[in-house]
């Protein structure tokens, strides 16, 4: 195994330990570094010169990553995984233990077991680089930090605190970590291991004393746990034990030895890794990483676009050209008009302000992206633009004039994407001189927070031109699937049976609530009426009979929806929908009755059944119709295009687990009470006589 990890020893005897893993952009805990790591650390014990340690990073954006999650994914042996975690836990020990003082100089991101080296240092000091974050995000992979992270961070910056970062699993930038205490110092980049020096000199050999926090003795300590209990299990609606775990683990530390408590972080780490939620969290990271793999014929052009033009500067126009724009990325935005340019500008203002106040971005940073934003209005000359990107009203006609015109005027162009939800690439590239550079990039909303992106191959696209597509969405810091040209594409495909099937179950009596409830029961982040309300119910409709359109089997939709776009509910852009919004809260509009018979309905235990299935079904749909040719991206796109239960492991994983034979039964059940939109589709009948299920290697 090459070298990870080098040490070299400076002036007054500092020795620095540079992780640098070979052919990698990130350093990973595996077993052969924390072997060598060992080595090194036999070597300075043993060197009489050495009077201080620092732990550095060679790469530009990553400290240290984490652990190498493999060993804990596919069923891993208890007996394994206590190794690893002993191996780590001792390790870190010996650094905490060094007779002399040692120093984590972090720049990049220091996550998890990469926190936990730093725990062990005394001192953690940080570059103010926006690459730099640390936390410990165990606990949203179905985890604990079990390399001492439990034990030694409530001890470091008190309960309070640690709780925040385990329990959140959030990457905190520097200035933050600083205000939390889990860092000691900051400066740039460049005089990081200077300071990393002045540390240990200043220390003068003395290792730091950590004294117990106010915050662990009782009753404060039972109060702040109470709290954070309450808290966790509001959040997570008892679907996912690490959050708990990790509390219990934190708490029990706080009056025990770090040798018991370093026990207790490894009993609920094996016993967390062998359930279902952690394995399925794992495998969404794993799939996360599968995206950022994804690669078309092996072509991996360069694609470093300097300017990039969007087209339209409404709601997703304008939250592509921020996001663009934060990347470094200059972007012509154009609208029709100063009024809707204005508009954009102001929603881009909104979101960097937001990313300011949560400290994502500096004051400076923001204004420098706000600055790389040219909003146009009028015909300038374009032949500048070496990207595009349409964002214009979701109608066919519009758009195809819009890149008729457009064509001619942007010749470098690499490509030209349309960021439609659902209208054919095709139809839009038609009549074009160039259709091979028309390819689909759908982001989702909202751009900022939403990590997917659809790549639409046209039947005209090129192989280039997709590779070129996916390569920027990837150099974007987002994550792509690769999508046939097809109605609705991969999530709105299967989101809109359920979005109209919701409203349907409304109209035969069920409450708001009551829907809503079960959904969120279910594991989703939010109900179908209240995602109606947000995507705009006048946008659902319009979707929803477009689709209907061009997709023979949807449920029926009913006259609810025109209804209440006739009353100005239009959700909640227009303050009131399903829901009436008012002061930051939504309560249920309570004028909805008209729209219900006066009849209580009678089969509300069937809610959840009917609104996932008819997912399920669709998902199945969508594979046997080549709309992507692996199960895993239908999980991977509704998990992070709609935040489909993750825990689950999306609809074909959760498929499998009910039993492809059982889901087939229940959907021709449904499918006899609720009609002919239920019932199963080819492939799902073919599989159970196949005896096969989605993630075996039979498929
Ligand atoms: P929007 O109505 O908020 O914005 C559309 C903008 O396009 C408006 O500002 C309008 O003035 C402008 N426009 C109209 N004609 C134009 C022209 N000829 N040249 C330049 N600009 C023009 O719409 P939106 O929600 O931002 O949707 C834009 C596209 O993104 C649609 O294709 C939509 O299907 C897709 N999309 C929407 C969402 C969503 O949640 N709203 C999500 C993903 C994709």
């Amino acid at each position: 195994m090459d070298r990870t990890i080098t040490c070299e020893v400076r002036g007054p005897g500092i020795a620095f330990f540079t992780f640098d893993r070979p052919g990698s952009a990130a350093n990973i805990f595996d077993q052969a570094t924390f072997e060598q790591l060992n080595s090194l650390l036999d070597q300075v014990e043993n060197d009489s010169s050495v009077r201080g340690l620092v732990i550095v990073s060679a790469k530009p954006k990553v400290f240290i990553a984490g652990a190498d999650l493999t060993g804990f994914s596919k069923d891993p042996s208890p007996d394994d995984l206590a190794k690893t975690i002993d191996l780590g836990q001792r390790t870190f020990d010996r650094i905490a233990n060094l007779k002399f003082p040692s120093v984590a100089a972090i720049h990049g991101v220091a996550l998890g077991g990469g926190l936990e080296i730093a725990l062990a240092c005394d001192y953690r000091i940080a570059s103010l680089d926006s690459a730099t974050k640390v936390g410990l995000p165990e606990t949203t992979l179905g985890i604990i930090p079990a390399w001492g992270g439990c034990t030694r961070l409530p001890r470091l910056v008190g309960l309070p605190a640690a709780l925040e970062v385990i329990l959140s699993g959030k990457q905190i930038p520097t200035r933050q970590a600083q205000k939390l205490g889990l860092v000691d110092d900051s400066t740039y980049r460049e005089r990081l291991e200077g300071l990393a020096t002045k540390k240990i000199v200043d220390s003068q050999g003395r290792k730091r004393v950590i004294r117990t926090h106010f915050s662990h003795i009782s009753p404060l300590a039972t109060i702040i746990a109470d709290r954070a209990k309450k808290k966790t299990i509001e959040k997570t609606r008892g679907h996912y034990p690490a959050p708990l775990k990790a509390l219990e683990v934190v708490v029990n530390g706080l009056k025990s030895s770090t040798a018991v408590s370093f026990e207790n972080e490894k009993k609920a780490l094996i016993e967390l890794t062998k359930g279902e939620v952690a394995q399925n969290l794992i495998r969404v990271f794993f799939l996360q990483e599968r995206a950022k793999k994804l690669t078309v014929s092996n072509l991996k052009p360069e694609v470093k676009p300097k300017r990039v033009l969007v087209v339209g500067a409404g709601l997703m126009g304008s939250g592509i050209a921020q996001w663009l724009s934060a990347r470094g990325l200059n972007v012509v935005l154009k609208d029709i008009g100063p009024e809707p340019l204005g508009k954009g500008l102001q929603s881009i203002d909104r979101v960097y302000r937001d990313a300011v106040k949560r400290r994502i971005l500096t004051e400076v940073d923001a204004r420098a992206g706000l600055d790389r934003i040219l909003p146009i209005y009028e015909d300038v000359p374009l032949t500048n633009v070496d990207l595009a990107i349409e964002a214009a009203v979701e109608k066919l006609d519009l758009k195809k004039q819009i890149f008729s015109q457009l064509e001619p005027k942007i010749p470098n162009t690499l490509l030209i994407a349309s960021n439609t939800s659902g209208l054919s690439i095709d139809d839009i590239s038609e009549g074009l001189a160039h259709p091979e550079k028309v390819v689909g990039v759908h982001f989702f909303n909202p751009v900022h927070r939403m990590q997917l992106v659809e790549v639409v191959r046209g039947s005209q696209t090129s192989e280039t031109v997709l590779a070129m597509a996916i390569q920027f969405v990837k150099s974007i810091g987002k994550l792509p699937v690769l999508v046939k040209d097809s109605p609705g594409f991969l999530v709105n495909r299967i989101l809109l049976p359920y979005l109209v099937e919701a409203i349907r179950i409304f109209s035969e009596g069920h409450s708001v609530e009551a829907i809503d409830r079960a959904i969120l029961g279910f594991g989703m982040p939010m109900g179908p009426l209240r995602l109606n309300d947000e995507v705009g119910l006048d946008v659902s409709q319009h979707v929803g009979s477009d689709l209907a359109a061009r997709v023979s089997h949807l449920p029926p939709l009913n006259n609810v929806l025109p209804r209440m776009i006739q009353k100005g509910w239009l959700g909640r852009k227009s303050g009131a929908g399903f829901y009436i919004y008012r002061d930051q809260s939504e309560t249920p509009n309570p004028e909805l009755k008209e729209f219900q018979p006066s009849i209580e309905p009678t089969n509300a235990d069937q809610v959840t059944d009917r609104l996932i299935f008819i997912m399920i079904n669709e998902a199945a749909r969508v594979l046997e119709e080549n709309v992507v040719t692996d199960p895993a991206d239908v999980d991977f796109g509704m998990i992070m295009g709609t935040g489909w239960a993750p825990f689950r492991g999306g609809p074909l994983k959760y498929a499998d687990s009910v039993g492809i034979s059982t889901v087939v039964s229940r959907l021709n059940h449904l499918a006899g009470k609720f009609g002919e939109h239920f019932k199963p589709c080819a492939l799902l009948n073919e599989m159970v006589n196949r005896g096969v299920t989605f993630f075996d290697a039979k498929r």
